[in-house]
């Protein structure tokens, strides 16, 4: 039993310093030691409470964001609580909105964490004034309101470089060959790459990308593909562009995942290690297990696993959904 005392201020200051837990049965044929960074265990249930907290202090340092002042943002998800957690810990506001698609269960989160949120219709173009886009710039200029852009605010990554990249380095003392992410903003893949590559520039940063995104064919061979976009399962990961939190210079390789092995891998995470977790943390570890012959003896390993099981139950755990989709 963990007997180490974390006592806080307050539940901002519990972000971070997550465990890091070895996995022993998906692994077990491994030739090395594989370790998951378990980032559910943050207060918001997700890794995206890193980077709300660094987007938050920025803008506070610039003057963007002033007291008592409007987060407007839209998201439906893990940023969006990050947000609210730390908005709410330092009076400000937080207005979402949302395309009317996204579970009732994400909307009731979010409103319990004293955000506002619009639920906007998800059949109209970005262009439509009743689109969430439209809906979040008008209420930004009305309100003057501070807009995050977690794609292209660098301070994105920065949370990466400044937290989870020391973190790793510490926690495998240093030992640390290759590192595993799902990616789509890219803050949390090149974020930490860049703080691991600048301690060895031989450490490994690996993307995983589903099926139906344009990151991968983007990092092969430089071109930019809207048009190559589809529809995916898996959530919070796959980009239809490029945002500027990417630089292909810290990235090594990005491993293709499909929707169907994916979230079986979620089943097994939470079956076989304890780890109940979402579908981009399945996508990582199906990365891992496909790219199982690139590792040797004594390698040390290390998957992000993005956010927590909860927000999920609906769907990968549930037979009714996955049999639906045809994942079963
Ligand atoms: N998984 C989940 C569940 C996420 O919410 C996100 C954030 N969009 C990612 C993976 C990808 O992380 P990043 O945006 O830092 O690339």
């Amino acid at each position: 039993m963990n007997t180490e005392k974390r006592v806080f201020n307050n539940i901002v200051d519990a972000i971070g310093n997550t465990p890091l837990v070895k996995l022993n049965s998906i692994t077990k044929d491994f030739p090395c030691a594989v370790y998951a960074k378990v980032e559910y265990f943050n207060p918001g249930n997700s890794i995206k409470d890193r980077i709300a907290l660094n987007l938050i202090e920025d803008a506070e340092r610039s003057g963007k964001l002033k007291p008592g002042g409007t987060i407007v943002e839209c998201t439906s998800g893990n940023t969006g609580m990050g947000l609210a957690l730390v908005a709410l810990t330092r009076g400000y506001k937080c207005v979402f909105t949302l395309a009317d698609k996204m579970s009732k269960e994400k909307i009731d989160i979010l409103r319990a964490m004293g955000a506002e949120v619009h639920v906007c219709p998800t059949d109209v173009e970005p262009e439509d004034p009743r689109s969430y886009y439209s809906v979040a710039a008008r209420i930004a200029k009305e309100r003057d309101g501070w807009n995050p852009d977690q794609y292209n605010n660098l301070c994105n990554r920065e949370a990466h470089y400044k937290s989870t990249g020391p973190e790793l380095w510490a926690q495998t003392e240093g030992k640390i060959t290759h590192y595993i992410a799902s990616t789509g903003t890219g803050g949390t893949l090149v974020g930490t790459g860049m703080y691991l590559k600048e301690k060895n520039p031989n450490v490994q940063i690996m993307g995983v990308d589903p099926d139906g995104s344009i990151l991968k064919h983007w990092f092969d061979t430089g071109e930019i593909k809207p048009e190559l976009a589809r529809v995916y399962a898996v959530e919070g990961m796959g980009e239809d562009f490029i945002p500027e939190n990417y630089d292909r210079k810290y990235i090594d390789h990005i491993e293709t995942i499909q929707d169907k092995e994916s979230l079986q891998m979620c089943r097994r995470l939470a079956k076989e290690e304890g780890l109940f977790c979402g579908s981009s943390a399945g996508a990582a570890v199906q990365g891992l297990v496909q790219m199982k012959d690139k590792f040797k003896e004594g390698d040390v390993v290390v998957v992000i696993l993005h956010d927590h099981g909860s927000r999920y139950v609906g769907k990968i755990y549930n037979d009714d959904w996955m049999k639906e989709k045809g994942f079963l």
